[in-house]
């Protein structure tokens, strides 16, 4: 099996081949892309049915390893779901 470049593509966490394709997307026949959300109000029944769910998104993609099958799942942009992870925290605190 041809390998990849680890310095470009590391190798995958589960058993360290280096077959591993990048840019892969989950698929349900489809063409919507992968969304990795972060619910920044996500507990709170009451204000869930007042105001609804206040959430934070990214685009993601996978790899996958062409050895094991082992899917790496990473959102594009990792700041802002962090950023709404906190306020997710933040608003526990009010509650
Ligand atoms: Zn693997």
């Amino acid at each position: 099996m041809p390998e990849t470049d680890p310095s470009i593509t590391p190798p995958c966490v589960a058993c360290g081949s280096d077959a591993v394709i990048e840019g892969a997307a989950p698929s349900y026949g489809g063409s919507a892309s992968l969304k990795i959300t972060v619910y920044t109000r996500p507990k709170s029944a009451l204000r869930d049915s007042l105001v609804g769910r206040k959430s934070v998104a990214s685009d993601g993609s996978a790899r996958v390893c062409g050895d094991c099958g082992y899917v790496m799942v990473y959102a594009d942009d990792p700041r802002t779901l962090w950023d709404g992870y906190i306020d997710q925290l933040a608003n526990d605190l009010e509650d």
